[in-house]
């Protein structure tokens, strides 16, 4: 609870989500003040103009600024052992986030979603799914809209994709339905190893909301409270909403049949999980059935996530730039039923790249690497398939075509962060897609 008599709260970070929450605070009695880092942060010109009034510090974290105050609002690029934030936490300060204030500010249900992938395919399905079945349905948090800016679309459903790091610092989130996806090796440079990651993510299920599980990942299912509402998902094993194989694959709730897999446009067996996920976090908030089949068949899947980018002399490029972690490369992989040539490597954060050797065996032809870490997944690879070795993606793109022959396909699905070589994942598979398209 902030009083707003004795609060101070200070919001560490001035990006997209600290201006939101200095919009937000701008509008209630509570005394704030903002501080960055860096000394030109992103939204400082703006928060200079529309409240000119609230206390800014840049260019550095001066302590006198983190001693007055009350609460930290810390965005999630900013990590809590920073030396000022772990001296303030000693000291007793109370950590919020903006989904702390988003969830005080809302008496209307929230879906959270947060795991190591699927996260914006799951959140901007059930965005689709939502609207769909009659509610005016706001999709935001880690993925595009700030969470507390949301608030201005006065929605009657909230859809929020979660990161690890909201999670670390949200304490009272009360989600209707939530889920952990799945959860893969990811940040573990900034997180406490697996069982650390693992742990910020479990908080998404705080409060007494329906849980939704993914019955295929061990590490998901030892979160689930028998004693709350439940939902599972597989496409393994039967189990409240799963994948029936057969003839026709069937995605199928309890004993009902509720469409064919193949009415989903969409690449890979993990975009089935996704699909299932969506089903029950909406299954648990109320949403039509009908309705929500109808707004996955229409659902066409988000850029840079297996997005078929071209056909060149008879090879099918693939750009999965979205891939940052091993979790997706492989997941990508497994829904090959041909060898591919893989386009891999970047920023690993951390994560131990031998997990991706039996994969690559089973499924590609040849590997070309790039990047930061490109040596050390080259090293964890152990030369199990031919490997090369490209300074950039207009090199690793023309040594891809080279290797490539008619009837195969190569794949973007890096297994890395991007921001060792470019912007962002959005830039990298641009590039690769440019590169493709400038191909002889
Ligand atoms: P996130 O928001 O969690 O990063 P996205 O939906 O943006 O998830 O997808 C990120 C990457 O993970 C893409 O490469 C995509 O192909 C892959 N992916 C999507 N869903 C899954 C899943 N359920 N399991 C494994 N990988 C997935």
């Amino acid at each position: 609870k902030l009083d707003p008599a004795d609060a101070r709260l200070l919001i560490v970070g001035l990006g997209a989500t600290g201006y939101s929450a200095a919009q937000f605070l701008q509008q209630t009695p509570i005394k704030f003040a903002v501080i960055d880092s860096r000394s030109n942060p992103p939204q400082i010109d703006g928060l200079r103009e529309q409240m000119p009034d609230v206390p800014v510090f840049s260019g550095g974290f001066d302590q006198s600024a983190f001693e007055v105050a009350t609460h930290l609002l810390i965005s999630p690029g900013v990590s809590l052992n920073e030396k000022a934030i772990a001296k303030a936490v000693r000291a007793g300060v109370t950590i919020i986030s903006d989904i702390d204030l988003f969830a005080c500010a809302t008496d209307k249900p929230i879906i959270a979603i947060t795991g190591s992938n699927g996260k914006s395919t799951v959140t901007t399905m059930l965005g689709d799914m939502g609207n769909a079945a009659g509610l005016k349905t706001a999709i935001g948090g880690n993925l595009g809209t700030p969470a507390l800016d949301l608030l201005q679309q006065d929605a009657d459903l909230y859809v929020l994709e979660l990161s690890s790091f909201q999670l670390e610092r949200t304490s009272a989130l009360n989600a209707k339905a939530a889920t952990v996806l799945n959860l893969s090796a990811d940040h573990l440079d900034r997180h406490d190893g697996m069982s650390g990651y693992a742990h910020e993510k479990q908080r998404i299920f705080r409060g007494d909301g329906a849980m939704v599980l993914n019955a295929d990942d061990p590490m998901v299912m030892a979160m689930l409270d028998r004693g709350r509402t439940h939902f599972s998902f597989s496409v393994r094993q039967p189990a409240d909403f799963y994948l029936k194989r057969g003839d026709v694959d069937q995605l199928m709730f309890g004993g009902d049949v509720l469409m064919n897999a193949d009415d989903l446009n969409l690449e890979g067996s993990h975009n089935i999980a996704n699909a299932l996920a969506s089903l029950a976090l909406g299954h648990a908030v109320g949403l039509d059935m009908n309705a929500m089949c109808r707004a996955l068949r229409k659902f066409k899947g988000l850029p840079h996530r297996m997005q078929k980018v071209a056909e060149v002399h008879g090879v099918r490029w693939v750009n999965d730039s979205k891939a940052t972690n091993i979790g997706a490369c492989i997941a990508a992989l497994q829904g090959y039923d041909r060898k591919v040539i893989l386009i891999a490597g970047g920023d690993g954060k951390g994560a131990d790249m031998a997990e991706l050797k039996p994969i690559v065996q089973e499924k590609t032809k040849a590997v070309v690497l790039m990047g930061k870490d490109a040596g050390l997944i080259g090293e964890a690879l152990h030369n199990c398939v031919p490997t090369r070795f490209a300074a950039d993606m207009r090199e690793a793109v023309s040594i891809a075509a080279s290797l490539a022959e008619t009837g195969d396909s190569v794949l973007l699905s890096p297994a890395c962060a991007s921001l060792d070589q470019y912007k962002s994942y959005a830039d990298r598979g641009n590039q690769f897609a440019q590169a493709v398209m400038e191909l002889p």
